[in-house]
């Protein structure tokens, strides 16, 4: 019998069990706090070297990147090595899926990642731990070491579109599974909540697993509002339990 090609959108709530909050989505403490919402907007960031000067403070002392997987990351990593052909498209940018053992092959980020930078004139990648090295060490607001140009994180800012490439692949996944899990996200924000509403069209079996209702309830199988962290590990233990037979 075919595995079945399983899409596990994957948002902010699969990240906060690893003591990373919910930033960017509509109710996230960026979009709580005008002055925070600055520092992650590509006009502001840009445009202020105050601004620059702040954001790589906060990426300092929010220590992001020592963030460890929890155990929805690490089922979604089993799920894989069970042999379950698997897709993950994260709205996260955190590289948690990757950290627990999911091939980086396998997982779109949507909206970047916090784990590189990316300079905004050549466009060069570096990780971030040396940029942030850089700032521990005395420079405020490090520049490209290449071209002098302004260093921002290889993530989606607000006021910055959505990487097309990505985003055409996702819509390509979420048309060509046959199981779609909609994991800690509101799916309010478009168009990667949009990639549910894809997946159904294209006769997915829906699965929505959020503590809140979501826009796309009535079009799910099921719908899970237990804590993700013990929810996601059943729920993909039975997936696996299902397509082994
Ligand atoms: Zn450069």
């Amino acid at each position: 019998m075919n595995k079945p090609l399983v899409a596990i959108l994957s948002g902010a709530g699969v990240s906060t069990d690893s003591g990373i909050p919910d930033y960017r989505g509509p109710n996230g403490l960026w979009r709580q706090d005008p002055e925070a919402e600055k520092l992650v907007t590509y006009e502001y960031y840009m445009g202020d070297p105050e601004i620059r000067r702040r954001a790589w403070r906060m990426r300092r002392e929010t220590g992001a990147l020592q963030a460890a997987p929890n155990a929805a990351h690490l089922a979604v990593a089993e799920l894989e090595k069970s042999g379950i052909p698997v897709r993950v498209l994260t709205q996260n940018v955190d590289g948690l899926h990757q950290l627990a053992g999911m091939p980086a092959r396998k997982v779109l980020e949507l909206h970047g990642t916090a784990r590189a930078v990316v300079c905004t004139a050549c466009h060069e990648r570096t990780p971030m731990q040396e940029a942030l090295a850089r700032v521990e060490a005395g420079e405020d607001d490090p520049p490209c070491r290449s071209c002098g140009g302004i260093l921002k994180p290889a993530t989606v800012l607000f006021g910055e579109h959505l990487d097309p490439v990505v985003l055409g692949e996702a819509a390509a996944i979420a048309k060509a599974c046959q199981i779609f899990i909609a994991v800690g996200s509101s799916l309010q924000v478009h168009p990667a909540a949009g990639l549910a509403g894809v997946a159904a069209d294209h006769g997915a079996r829906l699965i929505v697993v959020n503590a809140e209702p979501t826009p796309y309830d009535d079009r799910a199988e099921k719908v899970v509002r237990e804590p993700i962290g013990t929810a996601l590990p059943a729920l993909l233990r039975g997936l696996t339990k299902e397509s082994n037979h």
